[in-house]
């Protein structure tokens, strides 16, 4: 995914999240003020949020989402207080199809990647992949090895393909991971909850940048932000 958006805190419908914000995903999505890579995410979207079961609902598209008139009815009905969204630039010789837009998902994350990653390198993980697109491929990875190490797992991804881009997010409901690696990343602490995201998307003076090559860590408790180690 090109750009991505998290959400942590007090339920907040996903119209509010993407649509609603003057810079937010819609917007992103024909005019991306940050991106490195790419100039517009036309190749699908994708919207993932946990209800008040716990349970992981998607909803997720190949086509643009400036065009989906469906979707932008009944968005300001779908409310949740851990939601991870995404719009899509498909990286050269990648399917464009709704599985293989973000948010992914084991049942208990839901997950995007930002960047690109050698296919060839993470092979091993194919058949567990939703798609053949290079993310779906990271994100089984990152399953299959555990939240708990994504630091790792993404210096051992970064080792075997040194040009990879590897800008993750991630959320369970309690809460959100995201890493810097190649692209850019926001950080917004309200009195009301905690929002990641690919680049601002107001104005608001509390957003911060977070430096190449972190982790971010979002909980109940706060925002820790911390260097992946062995790194420049
Ligand atoms: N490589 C991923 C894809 O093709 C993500 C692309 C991106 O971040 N622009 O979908």
């Amino acid at each position: 995914m090109c750009r991505h958006l998290g959400w942590l805190g007090r339920p907040r419908s996903i119209a509010e999240l993407m649509l609603e914000p003057p810079y937010g995903l819609l917007v992103q999505s024909y005019a991306p003020r940050r991106q490195k890579y790419g100039l517009l995410n036309a190749d699908g979207w994708g919207v993932g949020f946990f209800d008040d079961d716990g349970v992981a609902r998607r909803w997720r598209s190949a086509t643009p989402l400036w065009g989906d008139a469906s979707f932008a009815s009944i968005a300001p009905v779908l409310r949740s207080g851990c939601v991870v969204a995404a719009v899509r630039s498909a990286t050269v010789g990648m399917p464009i199809e709704p599985s293989a837009s973000a948010p992914f998902t084991d049942g208990h994350w839901l997950l995007s990647h930002n960047g690109r990653v050698d296919r060839a390198v993470l092979d091993t993980a194919a058949a567990r992949a939703e798609s053949t697109v290079d993310s779906a491929l990271l994100a089984a990875t990152i399953f299959e090895r555990g939240l708990d190490r994504l630091g790792e797992t993404l210096r051992d991804v970064a080792a075997a393909d040194p040009d990879a881009r590897l800008n993750i997010l991630a959320g369970n409901g309690t809460r959100l991971l995201a890493t810097t690696w190649g692209d850019t990343l926001s950080v917004l602490a309200g009195d009301d909850g905690v929002v990641l995201a690919s680049e601002p998307y107001d104005d608001d003076p509390r957003w911060r940048d977070v430096p190449d090559r972190h982790l971010v860590e979002v909980t109940g408790a706060g925002v820790e932000m911390m260097a992946l180690e062995g790194t420049a």
